[in-house]
């Protein structure tokens, strides 16, 4: 009677690959990382001093 509420109780997220940035915060693979604004070393996220 247990099983009632358990299904998908591990598949709410969609699996991702966390890995590291550059900047040491974990971040998704093929996502920007939200701490630095980098992804795989490039800055995509143009901050205040990023560009002139
Ligand atoms: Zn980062």
């Amino acid at each position: 009677r247990s099983r009632k509420g358990m299904r998908r109780s591990h598949d709410v997220l969609t699996p991702v690959n966390v890995v590291y940035c550059s900047c040491g915060a974990p971040t998704r693979s093929h996502a920007v990382c939200p701490t630095c604004g980098k992804y795989k070393e490039r800055q995509v996220i143009h901050t205040a001093t990023s560009h002139a």
